[in-house]
C-alpha cells in the first residue's frame, strides 16, 4: 500500500483527504467517497497507486484534444476509483473500484514510460477513470514522462483540490475538462457532486498556460436544453477565452451506468449546441461526428481534416508554427 500525500489528521482524530473538493474526513477502517483512500491505523494509504488499467496508444483527438500536438498518439492508462458518480458514466466497470480492480499487479510509473516510449507515442494521458484520485501515481508517471521528453494529459471531471491542482500544474501539459452542466442541481443528482468547483477550476486552468479543452455530454432531459448550453458557452467564451475548444458529444445509453432507458442524444441537438456555441463566439466547437474538423477563424479555410470515427487527424494543413498554413492566423494549437 502506498501511504497517501494531500491529507492531514484532524482534531477529532480523523483523516481529512486534501485531493478533491469533497475533502474527505475520513474514520479508521473506512474509505472517502471515491473507495481507493482509505484510513487504515490512522493513516491515509493510497489504494490504487500503481494499478494501471486499459494501457493502450490512442490518437490523441480521442482525449478528445483537437488543437494539442494533433495526428499524435498519446499512450493512456488510469486507475481504478473515481470522486463522481455519475448515473451516465461509460467506464463505471472501473471508475466504481471494487476489492478486485484494487489487488491488481502494481505497474511501475517507469514501465508506463517505456511502453509509450515503445509505441512512438509524444504524450501519456492520464484518464479511463478520475486521475484525481490516483494523482500520487500520476504525478510520479508525468516527472519521469518529463525526463523522456513526453507530454502530459489529463482527462479530468475538473473537481480536484485547490493544492491537488498546484501540485499537478508544474508537470502537466495540457487537459481536457468536462463541463458537464451549468446548473448545480445536475451536479448533485446526476454526478453526486457540485458544479462551483469545476468552474473555479476552469479559470484557474485558463490562466495557468495548460493547454484547455472542454468537453459536454448532451444527455437528452440532462444537459441537452438550449438555454443550459447558451449559458455554458456563454462561460466558455467569456471568463476562458473566445479560442478554447469545446466538443459537444453524444450520450449513448447502452453504454451508460444506470441512464439506460434514456434515449441516444438527437443529432438535432448536437447542431443546436454547435450553433450555440458560436453565436456565443466560440472560435472551434466540435460537435458529433459531423463537424470534427478544425477551420481557421480568420481565412475560413479547413486547417484540419478529421476521420469521423477513427478520431485521427488526416490532412494537417499548417505552417511550422502550428498556424493556418493559407493565411498563418494562430489556430492555438500545441505541437
Ligand atoms: S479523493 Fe476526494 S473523494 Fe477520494 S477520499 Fe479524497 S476527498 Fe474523498
Amino acid at each position: 500500500m502506498h501511504a497517501a500525500e494531500f491529507c492531514h489528521e484532524t482534531p477529532d482524530g480523523k483523516m481529512q483527504c486534501d485531493l478533491c473538493r469533497h475533502f474527505c474526513r475520513i474514520m479508521p477502517a473506512r474509505s472517502g467517497i471515491c473507495k481507493v483512500r482509505s484510513n487504515i491505523g490512522g493513516r491515509l494509504y493510497s489504494l490504487n497507486y500503481g494499478r494501471a488499467l486499459s494501457q493502450s496508444a490512442d490518437p490523441v483527438e480521442k482525449k478528445p484534444l483537437y488543437h494539442f500536438m494533433p495526428g499524435s498518439s498519446t499512450w493512456s492508462f488510469g486507475a481504478p476509483g473515481c470522486n463522481f458518480t455519475c448515473r451516465n458514466c461509460q467506464n463505471w466497470q472501473i471508475s466504481q473500484a471494487t476489492p478486485e480492480l484494487l489487488d491488481l499487479p502494481t505497474v511501475a510509473p517507469e514501465t508506463i514510460i517505456e511502453n509509450a516510449l515503445r509505441a512512438g507515442c509524444r504524450s501519456i494521458s492520464c484518464t479511463y477513470t478520475e486521475p484525481t484520485v490516483f494523482a500520487e501515481y500520476a504525478i510520479d508517471v508525468m516527472k519521469l514522462a518529463r525526463e523522456a521528453g513526453l507530454m502530459t494529459v489529463w482527462v479530468s471531471n475538473g473537481f480536484m483540490s485547490p493544492n491537488c491542482l498546484d501540485a499537478i500544474g508544474p508537470w502537466l501539459d495540457a487537459t481536457n475538462i468536462d463541463l458537464k452542466s451549468m446548473d448545480d442541481a445536475f451536479y448533485r443528482r446526476v454526478c453526486g457532486a457540485r458544479v462551483e468547483p469545476v468552474l473555479d477550476n476552469l479559470r484557474r486552468i485558463s490562466r495557468s498556460g495548460i493547454h484547455l479543452e472542454v468537453t459536454t455530454l448532451l444527455i437528452p432531459g440532462h444537459s441537452d436544453s438550449p438555454a443550459m448550453l447558451e449559458r455554458l458557452a456563454g462561460f466558455i467564451a467569456g471568463e476562458l477565452g473566445r479560442e478554447v475548444p469545446w466538443h459537444a458529444i453524444p450520450f449513448c445509453p447502452e453504454l451508460s451506468w444506470k441512464m439506460l432507458d434514456l434515449p441516444a442524444t438527437a443529432s438535432g441537438s448536437l447542431e443546436t449546441a454547435r450553433d450555440i456555441g458560436r453565436k456565443a463566439g466560440l472560435f472551434y466547437v466540435y460537435s458529433g461526428q459531423a463537424h470534427t474538423d478544425t477551420v481557421c477563424p480568420e481565412c475560413g479555410r479547413t486547417a484540419i481534416e478529421r476521420r469521423p470515427w477513427t478520431f485521427g487527424a488526416a490532412t494537417l494543413r499548417l505552417d511550422d508554427a502550428g498556424c493556418c498554413a493559407s493565411c498563418h492566423a494562430s489556430l492555438s494549437i500545441t505541437r
